[in-house]
């Protein structure tokens, strides 16, 4: 399976997710979070599921949330690099004019 994205909002090599900073393909993920919307609604759901096995849900205005879609759900991958300093960031993937948008967030 490939993925296929528009742009270059999200670089892979060989299978390996690449590091937006540095380059580099020792990525890991700490948390996933997941936006659960009515299209244009106000208040959003965030489900976060943490590295320790926590999950945690909540109802919250949906411009102050993190939620990587302007119109609709999200999900945000946070993650870490192992080849450079650079503080934990997001691949997020945000519902955008009908089509899911992949993306890189601080
Ligand atoms: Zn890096």
């Amino acid at each position: 399976m490939k993925l296929s994205t528009e742009g270059q909002s999200v670089e892979r090599s060989g299978g390996v997710l690449r590091c937006p900073h540095c380059g580099g393909g020792l990525l890991r993920h700490l948390e996933v979070e997941v936006f659960t919307r009515a299209e244009g609604a106000a208040a959003v759901i965030k489900t976060t599921t943490a590295s320790d096995g926590q999950a945690r849900s909540t109802l919250i205005a949906n411009r102050a949330s993190g939620n990587p879609s302007p119109c609709g759900g999200g999900l945000r991958i946070k993650l870490t690099c192992d080849d450079c300093d650079a503080a934990p960031f997001f691949l997020t993937l945000g519902r955008h004019q009908g089509g899911i948008e992949l993306g890189w967030a601080d």
